[in-house]
């Protein structure tokens, strides 16, 4: 069924578009005029980063096809795009459980399956939707692999990922991938807006987190100053055994949390190393600490940044955190 509007919306013409889903009208438009042409698959990997709005396009892509008053995308509060949107619409379900866990257990695509299996509750379609795809173990892909292979009528798989590599070929083969963008510092900011924060410390969250919208979520509720300047004399300690000992003892997203905070720390320090304006530096309360931290000299400090990166791409493929960890402390003090 064609939206109001019609023919391929210009993404700058449908502001409910870029309010919904910061940074990726573009992206959702491509989905669209699929739709309209008759070419939209069934399966779908949708590629982004965390924080850069796979829910929020999931949202409209379920909206896309199960508004009731076939409005969307332009604005629509039908009941239909009501229960999408607040995650209570009886044909669209997420799946995958606990992010934070390293695997999707077999049992959850079994229930996929068979919830899939079932004609869809108001005779539209059905979508579910895959969180973290990347931690689908072999069996439990595998378990997947018939659903791609032989999609029930109207029905819709979308597999979320960071790191789609991970997956199986199997898989990926099936699938039509979807890239998000990275949003800009403003459209991040736009989406902490979206979550009840004001504009300047929403501006400010997202200058924080590089434009990463769930880091600056996080950072949110840190205690900020304080809690920075007693994390920078501690990396100051020139040793990173007593933080890396405090890092052990987290969850795997808080490790990942104070690895990034970190890095900010370091791209600071590098900032003001190389002799870098204060308004590139994002603590400037702190710009003390900054300055004796980068007395470690310049090629010290792009080291340790490089460690840190690594460290944060390798907890984040589910690498062992303990090992992660006890080889950054090693690196760290040579
Ligand atoms: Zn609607």
């Amino acid at each position: 069924m064609l939206g109001r509007f019609g023919g391929t919306l210009k993404k700058s013409s449908n502001s409910y578009l870029n309010e919904l889903i910061p940074g990726q009208a573009a992206v959702f438009e491509r989905l669209l005029s699929m739709k309209e042409t008759g070419a939209l698959g069934q399966s779908f990997i949708f590629v982004g980063g965390a924080g850069w709005g796979k829910y929020a396009l999931s949202r409209a892509f379920a909206r896309m096809l199960l508004c009731g008053n076939g409005t969307f995308p332009g604005f629509c509060e039908c009941s239909s795009c009501r229960r999408v949107q607040s995650g209570q619409h009886p044909d669209f379900r997420y799946f995958g459980g606990d992010e934070s866990k390293r695997s999707i257990a077999i049992a959850e695509i079994r229930s996929l399956l068979e919830w899939m299996g079932f004609k869809s509750f108001e005779g539209k379609a059905k979508i579910a939707v895959l969180k973290g795809s990347e931690r689908l173990t072999q069996e439990a892909g595998n378990a997947l692999l018939k659903l791609l292979e032989e999609p029930p009528v109207s029905s819709y798989l979308i597999l979320l990922a960071e790191n789609p590599k991970r997956l199986l070929e199997t898989i990926r083969s099936r699938c039509s991938f979807i890239r998000l963008r990275p949003p800009s510092l403003a459209e991040a900011g736009k989406q902490l807006e979206n979550g009840g924060i004001s504009r300047e410390r929403a501006l400010y969250l997202a200058r924080k987190s590089g434009g990463n919208f769930a880091v600056a979520m996080e950072l949110s509720e840190a205690n900020d100053e304080k809690e920075i300047r007693e994390f920078l004399r501690k990396v100051s300690l020139g040793s990173a055994q007593p933080l890396i000992a405090l890092w052990q003892k987290l969850e795997r997203a808080e490790i990942v949390k104070n690895i990034r905070n970190t890095q900010q720390i370091f791209r600071d320090a590098l900032v003001l190393a190389v002799g870098g304006s204060e308004d590139q530096v994002l603590f400037q309360e702190s710009r003390n600490e900054l300055s004796s931290l980068g007395r470690e000299g310049i090629p010290r400090l792009l080291r340790k940044l490089g460690y840190l990166l690594e460290a944060d791409r390798a907890l984040r493929s589910n690498a062992n955190q303990k090992l992660v960890l006890t080889r950054l402390e090693m690196m760290w003090d040579q």
